[in-house]
């Protein structure tokens, strides 16, 4: 069993002049090609997709880590190659959904919301035969506005949800905190990872692979003295270097780790650095510390 599923605090590395982390942050990755950003609500039947070698290359680069992470796999992905499902899964990651088409949830009938939510559920429960608990709109963020959206993912079975910029006092707002549907059914909400800057909101978490190297690695250590996680999230085609080429250039390339993407390069000193562990370990190793109430 690979000790990445391990969630503990402190660490043995005892080198002088190594930072030592104290807890473990949270990375999670969306799954998807960028042609569903471009296209939310089409599913282009020319684009070719790039998921296959970037996730394999990724897989690798966490195991050689010792990270663990929660993958927010596209419905539209899962059903056009329940292959990466499988092989996210038989790697000892969290697979969880990303909704089933790229579109903004917020702007969404909430009938069309709702069957978003079951058909990803259902689509990759079929493939890995266990529960899927965890969600990730693929709206930049939801709200405190968007507490309907809440009560429908609980009725729909979810557990946890990564979507939401939280609202509150200064530091309450990066807390895990659990909201109710009508029947006795919550949803555990961990907070985007943001800083507050000069009257400026910077959803860091979200913003890896734009942001300066040292800041990013600044605003994780900021949380984590107060005793709070950091969510990391990365969109798998950040990782991408070329535009599309030929397939056997592609997987040469990337199984020789050639020229990293800007966003490998982020990627790869954050792991370095820090510890990651999935949403699901990370919500039971805070649900120990802080017992939770509705
Ligand atoms: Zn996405």
């Amino acid at each position: 069993m690979p000790n990445h599923h391990i969630v503990s605090t402190g660490t043995s590395d005892s080198r002088p002049g190594v930072y030592r982390p104290t807890m473990d942050n949270i990375l999670t990755f969306e799954i998807e090609d960028r042609f569903h950003v471009d296209n939310p609500d089409m599913e282009p039947l020319e684009a070719r997709s790039r998921i296959i070698p970037l996730l394999i290359h990724l897989l690798d680069l966490l195991d050689e880590q010792k990270a663990n992470a929660t993958f927010f796999i596209l419905g539209w992905v899962a059903r056009k190659f329940p292959e990466v499902v499988a092989l996210i899964d038989s790697r000892g990651f969290e697979v969880a959904s990303h909704g089933f088409t790229h579109g903004d949830v917020r702007q969404m009938p909430l009938d069309k919301f709702r069957s978003e939510l079951e058909r990803s559920k259902a689509q990759l429960e079929e493939i890995i035969g266990k529960p899927v608990r965890g969600y990730k709109a693929a709206s930049p963020y939801l709200s405190h506005d968007h507490l309907t959206h809440y009560r429908v993912m609980a009725e729909a079975g979810y557990a946890y949800d990564c979507s939401m910029v939280a609202e509150g006092p200064r530091m309450g707002s990066q807390i895990p905190f659990s909201i109710s549907a009508n029947d006795d059914r919550s949803v555990m909400v961990i907070p985007q990872s943001t800083s507050r800057k000069l009257g400026v909101r910077l959803r860091f978490g979200e913003n890896v692979r734009t942001l300066p190297g040292w800041l990013g690695i600044r605003l994780i250590k900021n949380l984590n003295d107060k005793g709070l996680p950091a969510m990391v999230n990365m969109k798998l085609w950040e990782l991408d270097v070329y535009h599309p080429r030929t397939a056997s250039q592609e997987y040469l390339h990337y199984s020789e780790y050639g020229n990293l993407s800007l966003g490998e390069e982020k990627l790869r000193r954050l792991l370095e650095y820090f510890r990651f562990s999935s949403c699901s370990d990370a919500l039971e190793h805070w649900q120990k510390q802080v017992p939770q109430g509705k």
